[in-house]
């Protein structure tokens, strides 16, 4: 960050959006806990933060009357837990603009926080509205975004705010550089080889990230469902397994594009089937494009894992997204557990890996292997739609 902070009020975008369990305590602070070195570093400098966040979805989860279930969606729940995180006196503003926050914010000490209240109990942060955007920004000498999974979003919070503030007093936050760096890494300057791994459900959803990753990939692996689309585009049969028909000419395409650009496409030779899509279905081996009638593949087989595996281990550079196979049943989570193993064997001997999207990270940090990674990104949708070549909003806002 680049901005001297002392005796400056920072607004920071963060993203807050816990979960929390019937009593309002918070069952996960991983959002939180990835903040505080960037609210840290402010208050360190001489500084004060002024937070903002949403959390939940308010305006469509009303009370059964159609006003806002206050109670349930208020940041005021965060409070007690920022305060032992940060040890800094933490202010509440039970609301977001108006009144309340321009007097708390004006008050606002050196090496104080200041949380606004939830701001999509506004339809005009979603909207982007830029009077309200306005508001926000007078509370404040700088804005700060370290709010990485929203940035794909051209919200008032997470972007059109940062259009009242100058080159000069706007910047990322650490969070939010860091998932851009790693990103620009990848996709820019990665070591080769370069192996992009790709899963989960549908071609649909990654048809545009496959095609991407024919700029700088060397071989791009496909495994979980998508691999099933593929296969028929590859005349192979393959039984009762998910698939998407209306893909096949995509895959298809996608294929020749490969072959063009000389990238090797791997994709599974062998599936573990199931006779139902269930943990516990009867199980067993075929290669992936003779599947018979009413089996299903619903893991990469062990051949396959092993080739995947191999292939892995001889790249530099690794991008992960999308689990093998239906990994949250445990019958079918083999495959991606050895990919994983096999992405974080890979980072010790040298390469550079990085995770995103949201299911294999879930099953990197079930297998507690994302310490064994370079970096697993928390971006979700938006690190999905910034590897898509696509330019988010919220990083426009203050890269320009
Ligand atoms: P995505 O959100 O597109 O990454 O897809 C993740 C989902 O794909 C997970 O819920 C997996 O259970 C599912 N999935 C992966 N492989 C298969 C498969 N062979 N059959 C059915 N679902 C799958």
């Amino acid at each position: 960050m680049k901005i001297n902070f002392k005796d400056k009020k920072a607004l920071i975008r963060v993203d807050f959006n816990v979960p929390l369990d019937k009593s309002y305590s918070i069952t996960d602070d991983t959002r939180i806990r990835e903040a505080l070195p960037t609210i840290r570093h402010i208050l360190d400098q001489g500084g004060s933060a002024i937070l903002m966040s949403h959390l939940g979805r308010p305006l469509e989860k009303r009370n059964a009357d159609g006003s806002i279930n206050r109670e349930k969606f208020t940041l005021r729940h965060l409070v007690k837990h920022l305060r032992k995180k940060l040890k800094a006196r933490v202010h509440f503003a039970e609301d977001c603009i108006g009144k309340v926050p321009v007097k708390k914010a004006a008050a606002l000490k050196p090496g104080e926080v200041l949380l606004l209240e939830n701001t999509r109990f506004y339809a005009e942060e979603e909207q982007g509205n830029p009077e309200f955007a306005q508001k926000l920004a007078a509370l404040a000498d700088v804005y700060v975004n370290d709010a990485f999974g929203t940035a794909h979003r051209a919200h008032a919070s997470t972007t059109i705010v940062a259009n009242y503030f100058d080159p000069q007093h706007k910047c990322f936050g650490f969070l939010m550089e860091r998932e851009i760096e790693n990103a620009r890494r990848v996709m820019q300057h990665p070591e080769k080889p370069v192996t992009c791994v790709v899963g989960g459900a549908k071609v649909s959803d990654k048809i545009v990230l496959l095609e991407r990753f024919l700029d700088f990939a060397d071989q791009i692996i496909i495994g979980g469902a998508m691999a099933y689309t593929f296969m028929l585009a590859k005349k192979g049969s393959i039984g009762n397994s998910l698939v998407e028909p209306d893909r096949v000419k995509a895959a298809k395409e996608f294929l020749k594009k490969a072959k063009a650009a000389g990238v090797k496409v791997l994709l599974p030779k062998d599936s573990l089937c199931g006779d139902k899509f269930a943990a516990d279905a009867t199980v067993r081996i075929f290669p992936s494009h003779q599947i018979p009638e009413s089996w299903m593949g619903l893991d990469i087989g062990p051949v396959a894992a092993k080739s995947f595996g191999r292939a892995i281990r001889q790249s530099k550079t690794i991008v992960w997204n999308g689990p093998m196979g239906v990994f949250e049943m445990p019958a079918f989570a083999e495959g991606t557990k050895y990919i994983a193993k096999a992405v974080a064997r890979a980072t010790k001997s040298g390469a550079f890996s990085m995770v995103g999207g949201g299911d294999s990270v879930a099953a990197v940090n079930q297998l507690k292997l994302a310490k064994k990674v370079s970096f697993v990104s928390t971006g979700g949708g938006a690190m999905l739609e910034y590897l898509e070549g696509k330019a988010l909003p919220g990083i426009k806002a203050i890269a320009g």
